[in-house]
């Protein structure tokens, strides 16, 4: 019989908790040749989180958890739970009820019958949600898929169940500042989304302000991506045209290169050349801070003839 790791990370959730559990619980009776267990991390709860998970140890052998000695962020714990999973396969589950059990069945279904090594949930609209943080999230997004190369959209979160060959690389990507969606797109295998509609979350609140969104945007973008060093070379570049131009234009209407526009030409000039090599400095230092991740060269899906 396979086993599934359901990964959980929790941060303040004792008014979601009781829900979660009863919910989950009541979905996975539903699916056939598989058993599941439960991984919690509460991730430096100062709530009675870490007390509800004490009384879950205790009357359900099937629940472990961990207590972080504090809050380390959502990325750590769902690391620290994909270490102690043991299962077949691997689902990352908010403890909000944001993500629907009622999909679990279908998850397992496609990743243990059709061939898939991940089958994830695609949030199709951002419903209950501010006004504002939609608006942020979808313009990240934009931009995250135009200078990332790595299919990271809308909508594409953490909830996904995978098999141990994906998990295993997860787990081999070691980097401190870790960004699950960007990790998840890089380590490949082959995925199939399935859609659900944003729900709201049953109790408690959001743990994240704006500010913690911005910082975590930033994060993702730097993770997986050295185009904003390049950005000053290309303001470099720019601004050195212009000086071409203006100094042109000047010397082409008899007016000679003299005056104001010899200065702004001068200035914008020494500027660009300066921001150029600015840029080649950020291009180096971006190749080593990729390397300090220490990445896998590679990842191999299957072996044949060995
Ligand atoms: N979470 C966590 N550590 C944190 C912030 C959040 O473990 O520092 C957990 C939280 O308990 C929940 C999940 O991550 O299970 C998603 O958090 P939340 O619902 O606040 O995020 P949102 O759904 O608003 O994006
Ligand atoms: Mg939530």
């Amino acid at each position: 019989m396979d086993k599934i790791s359901i990964i959980v990370p929790c941060y303040n959730e004792e008014q979601a908790l009781p829900e979660f559990y009863r919910a989950v619980s009541a979905a996975v009776e539903e699916i056939d040749g598989a058993e599941c267990e439960f991984i919690f991390v509460d991730d430096g709860s100062r709530d009675h989180t870490p007390d509800i998970l004490d009384s879950l140890a205790c009357t359900d052998k099937r629940c472990r958890s961990i207590s972080f000695s504090r809050n380390f962020g959502k990325e750590a714990a769902m690391y620290a739970g994909l270490q102690n999973a043991e299962g077949d396969y691997c689902v990352f589950m908010d403890a909000d009820l944001q993500h629907p059990p009622a999909l679990l069945k279908e998850m397992y279904r496609v990743v243990s019958t059709e061939g898939y090594d991940c089958c994830a949930g695609l949030r199709e609209d951002r419903t209950g949600e501010k006004g504002v943080r939609t608006v942020l999230s979808r313009a990240f997004y934009k931009v995250i898929r135009k200078i990332c190369k790595l299919d990271m959209g809308d909508g594409k979160g953490d909830f996904r169940m995978m098999n141990r060959a994906m998990a295993d690389s997860v787990l081999e990507l070691k980097e401190y500042n870790r960004y699950m969606k960007g990790i998840f797109s890089f380590v490949g295998f082959d995925t199939k989304w399935i859609p659900f509609h944003n729900v709201e979350r049953t109790a408690g609140e959001t743990k994240w302000s704006l500010r913690s969104l911005f910082r975590y945007a930033v994060e993702g973008i730097l993770s997986f991506s050295s185009v904003p060093a390049t950005l000053a070379g290309t303001t470099g570049a720019l601004l050195v045209i212009a000086a071409i131009i203006i100094g042109m234009c000047s010397l082409l209407t008899g007016n000679g290169l003299t005056g104001i526009p010899l200065l702004v030409c001068l200035i914008l000039l020494l500027n660009g050349i300066q921001m150029f090599f600015i840029s080649i400095v950020g291009q180096y230092a971006s190749k080593d801070y990729i390397e300090s991740k220490n990445r896998p060269i590679y990842i191999v899906k299957k072996k044949r003839g060995f």
